[in-house]
């Protein structure tokens, strides 16, 4: 019984306060020189490519020249994001330090992270919980702007890596968002829903994940969970 278990990053594994959003207001309005509300648009779900150019484009920049920007703003959101974070911004979410440390000293277990994240905003959030060098693998924002597309790249890495094709529900996507319980739909992922972000339990069962939790402080239960 072997597992690839691919955890989400935001208010999953961490909780930055809103630093992310900050970042990126502050380089949306250095590249693009605009600002404007957030209103209806959420972050949770997204990838960061697609929030700069969805944001972007709501606040007056044309199609085109929002494309063009992506790039650069994002070199600029991760520099406004390390200040963020040396400011202590990130809280480790209860029960991820013991979660992640006992699934990596199961051999049954590759780790990963399968997040809208560019890879080194994931990098960012991911050193304060002191486990992020126990990540095996992971998918980005950086690899694909739209989400499902990610646990795929997941487990083609996962291939590459250890030269074994993980399939169907021998792959737990973790996550705190319907777009993460429904992500991996495709490929017949097992589906591991934490109410540890906006959405509460009755909202994340309505997507019928395979499992949900309030939190992952009971963390043995989700370690059997993902072994189960
Ligand atoms: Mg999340």
């Amino acid at each position: 019984m072997q597992r690839l278990a691919l955890f989400d990053i935001d208010c999953t594994l961490i909780d930055a306060h809103g630093a992310g959003g900050r970042a990126i207001f502050a380089a949306i309005e250095e590249t693009y020189g605009v600002r404007g509300e957030l209103g209806d648009y959420t972050f949770h779900g997204r990838t960061d490519p697609a929030i700069v150019r969805d944001l972007a484009m709501r606040w007056g920049v044309d199609g085109k020249r929002a494309k063009a920007g992506v790039e650069d703003c994002l070199r600029r959101y991760i520099a406004r994001l390390e200040e963020e974070i040396r400011d202590g911004h990130i809280e480790v979410l209860p029960g991820v330090r013991e979660l992640v440390t006992a699934l990596a000293a199961d051999e049954r277990v590759v780790l990963g992270v399968v997040t809208g994240n560019v890879a080194a905003g994931a990098m960012a959030k991911l050193r304060p919980t002191g486990v992020a060098d126990l990540f095996e693998v992971g998918a980005y924002g950086s690899d694909s702007a739209w989400r499902p597309d990610l646990p795929a790249v997941a487990v083609r890495r996962a291939e590459g890596r250890t030269g074994r094709r993980f399939v169907g529900k021998e792959i737990v996507v973790i996550g705190d968002t319907p777009a993460d319980v429904d992500c991996g739909a495709a490929l017949g992922v097992k589906a591991i829903a934490v109410a540890t972000g906006r959405h509460a339990v009755e909202e994340l069962s309505r997507h019928a994940p395979d499992y949900v939790f309030p939190d992952l402080s009971d963390w043995r239960a989700i370690y059997d969970a993902i072994l189960a």
